[in-house]
């Protein structure tokens, strides 16, 4: 062992920080990860990478690890061995699911595990407990974006591949701060935009980096993108600027939707959005002189109680110019985990087998039955969010939550953290004893990316493999084999050797990925879904028609029935989002040192006007509250945001956190919070 430790030894693997999926050699001697270098080969991101991906790999070998299985004794954990420990959730979950039945039991997925992972947590949540309540952080973020492209071009995912959003002619970035949540992906767009003409147009709440590079800068109104995305379909049918030809044959519904976009004047637009109607005409003719359009949009436009519908007036957008089914054209939802895409591919869906494969169609879940002998549940289950409900209401009993702290991330996390006390049983499977896990009855020590085998889809629909540079850490297990030895202890003897016997499996029973297999996945070889039996794959969608049986796109009439919550006293609107250097609310990264040095604890960026009317300073201490809760930061002056719109970022050190001020509030058609609509007051702590 000690000869082999002194090897240098090189490994193919795919960052785990965001939906680009870059890939690179990570190089290991012993347990010292050397490097991570990027190579030509990779398909997503070829030699680029940042800083996440490149060095935010301290929490690989961190000592706050966990390292074996705990079970909590009074206020207290004590470690245990791995048998115990799985016998112990077995125990407990068949105890609820003899007095409460299988729907007391709720399953949360993790969007940074494997994609052989989230099939096997919705295979135990629906062959060993029977209930279909499992659910994955989509819910949080991307089931908007997946929901609006459901009802107007079928399928769930982005239009083409990154090499579109390159080459098109036209970029729109609605709501995403691209440069710091996908950076490669950003720099494809600032090369194609400095150095081949491409035009760039950005809709924010914040002139961030993107913004400042644009052509040109929409500021609208919070909660307002519906409208002026509608008054944009409604001005280019009117100009005659719509692709007719494109609409007539493979389009439905054109007359109610033009019917439908009537309340969407530039006059209506202009008082609701604050967009004047020059700008809007504007970007309607930048559309019309382009010869392919690309929209990419992230949580700014999904994290809203309209999320859905937005998405949706995005996609009747791409439809109305004809800009799906061609090279450098379509909807771009930018997928934020480096496995969000997958999770919901791959079947923790309270409403989908893999590959969204409903399970309320009989034949469908009679193929499962078949194939996994057994007698599955015939409701669609509780999503995330409902099953924070259920918890307060007394119906959920038992919560198994892996690789999600949903104790900082979740919206409204007084009301969340309230719920997990109230369960009988409580399971959190981890890399840390993070907040959430502080709560649970049961923590279970998973392992991170590079420590196992698997593949993840990145956000163009691209599957990739990792393959393992090192041990396990500890006692620490990949969750395909944590979520195995439980499906064991109740009975289930699943018996896969690898992940690629989980894989062969999910592809045998999922059309949308027949054709994939470890083999075809080789190295850096990679497969964009759908993927056909031999193994033929589909970079750009919708060629042949779009993924409704009469093979033509949907236009989907849209109202704009919205109001923001506002709350008297609380006049301050707060946005979050991501900053470059952490992975979301940081649990990963914050254990790389440089970073956690650079930024340790979420800052809060005001407006210039803002600081001069508080009369405050950069680095001003101030504390946010609402009915929900509170958040106390350092403040940071910026000409990013504007007026009273503050942002604060995403990450967290504990104590605080922007979902300390996020309410229960949802996007009514999918239940995902609405994270970006947030009033507050401010109160000044320390003028500096
Ligand atoms: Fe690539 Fe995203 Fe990882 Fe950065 S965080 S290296 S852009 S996958």
């Amino acid at each position: 062992a000690q000869m082999r430790d002194d090897q240098i030894k090189k490994t193919k693997t795919v960052c785990t920080y965001c939906g680009v999926g870059c890939s690179f050699n990570v190089w290991t001697k012993g347990r010292d990860i050397l490097k991570m270098s990027p190579t030509e080969e990779a398909p997503a991101n070829g030699i680029a990478s940042c800083v996440k991906g490149k060095f935010g790999y301290g929490h690989v070998n961190s000592d706050k690890r966990l390292t074996r299985p705990l079970i909590r004794e009074g206020d207290h954990f004590k470690e245990v061995e791995w048998e115990e420990a799985l016998h112990y959730v077995a125990e407990k979950f068949k105890e609820i699911k003899e007095k409460n039945g299988p729907d007391a039991l709720g399953f949360i997925a993790s969007s940074k595990a494997t994609n052989e992972e989230s099939y096997l947590l919705q295979k135990l949540a629906r062959q060993v407990i029977g209930t279909n309540n499992v659910d994955n952080c989509s819910r949080y973020c991307q089931s908007p974006a997946t929901k609006g492209l459901f009802r107007t071009v079928g399928y769930g995912g982005d239009a083409g591949s990154m090499k579109d959003i390159e080459h098109a002619d036209l970029v729109m970035l609605v709501g995403t701060n691209t440069a710091d949540a996908h950076p490669v992906l950003a720099s494809k767009i600032k090369r194609s935009h400095k150095l081949f003409g491409q035009k760039l147009i950005v809709a924010d709440l914040r002139k961030h980096e993107m913004a400042q590079r644009a052509d040109m800068f929409l500021h609208p109104n919070p909660g307002t993108d519906l409208v002026w995305l509608s008054a944009l379909s409604k001005f280019i049918i009117d100009q005659g600027w719509h692709d007719k030809e494109f609409i007539d044959e493979k389009v439905n519904d054109f007359d109610e939707f033009y019917q439908s976009l009537a309340p969407f004047t530039m006059e209506y637009a202009e008082e609701k959005t604050g967009i004047s109607q020059e700008h809007l005409k504007a970007v309607a003719e930048n559309i019309h002189r382009a010869g392919s359009t690309v929209i990419c949009w992230a949580m700014g436009v999904t994290q809203h109680q309209i999320g859905s519908d937005t998405s949706t007036a995005i996609s009747n957008l791409l439809l109305v110019t004809g800009n799906y089914g061609k090279p450098g054209a379509g909807a771009y939802p930018l997928r934020g985990h480096n496995n969000v895409q997958g999770a919901s591919d791959f079947g923790s869906m309270p409403n989908t087998f893999p590959g969204y494969q409903s399970v309320e169609d009989e034949e469908i879940r009679a193929k499962f039955e078949k194939a996994w002998k057994t007698e599955l549940p015939k409701d669609v289950g509780m999503n995330n969010h409902e099953m924070v409900e259920e918890i307060h209401e007394g119906n959920l009993k038992g919560l198994y939550v892996t690789g999600e702290d949903m104790g900082i991330v979740d919206s409204n996390i007084n009301y969340v953290t309230d719920a997990f006390e109230k369960l009988e049983f409580f399971v959190v499977q981890d890399l840390f004893l993070t907040k959430t896990a502080e709560y649970a009855d049961v923590v279970l020590p998973a392992v991170p990316s590079v420590e196992k085998e698997g593949t993840f889809t990145n956000t163009e629909r691209r599957i990739q493999r990792i393959y393992q540079a090192l041990e396990p850490l500890g006692e620490a297990r990949p969750d395909w084999e944590i979520y195995s030895g439980i499906a064991e202890k109740l009975g289930f003897n699943w018996n896969y050797q690898s992940p690629a016997d989980i894989m062969d499996e999910a592809a045998s029973l999922t059309p949308l990925i027949a054709g994939v297999s470890y083999d075809r996945l080789e190295g850096f070889n990679s497969l964009q879904w759908p993927v056909q039996e031999d193994g033929t794959d589909t970079p750009l969608l919708y060629t042949d028609g779009f993924h409704f049986d009469d093979g033509k796109a949907r236009f989907y009439p849209l109202q704009y029935e919205y109001n923001y919550p506002a709350q008297k006293g609380y006049d301050y609107h707060v946005n979050n989002g991501r900053v470059l250097e952490h992975f979301h609310e940081g649990n990963m990264t914050s254990h790389t040192r440089g970073i956690r040095n650079k930024i340790p604890e979420p800052f809060f960026e005001v407006s210039e006007k803002m600081a001069k009317e508080l009369d405050i300073e950069e680095g001003a201490l101030i504390k946010l509250s609402n009915d929900n809760g509170e958040s106390t930061g350092r403040v940071h002056v910026t000409k990013e945001v504007f007026d009273k719109e503050l942002f604060i970022t995403l990450n967290s050190d504990g104590k605080n956190a922007v979902n300390y001020l996020t309410s229960s509030r949802v996007d009514k058609d999918t239940d995902t919070p609405a994270y970006k609509e947030v009033p507050a007051k401010v109160e000044v702590l320390e003028k500096k």
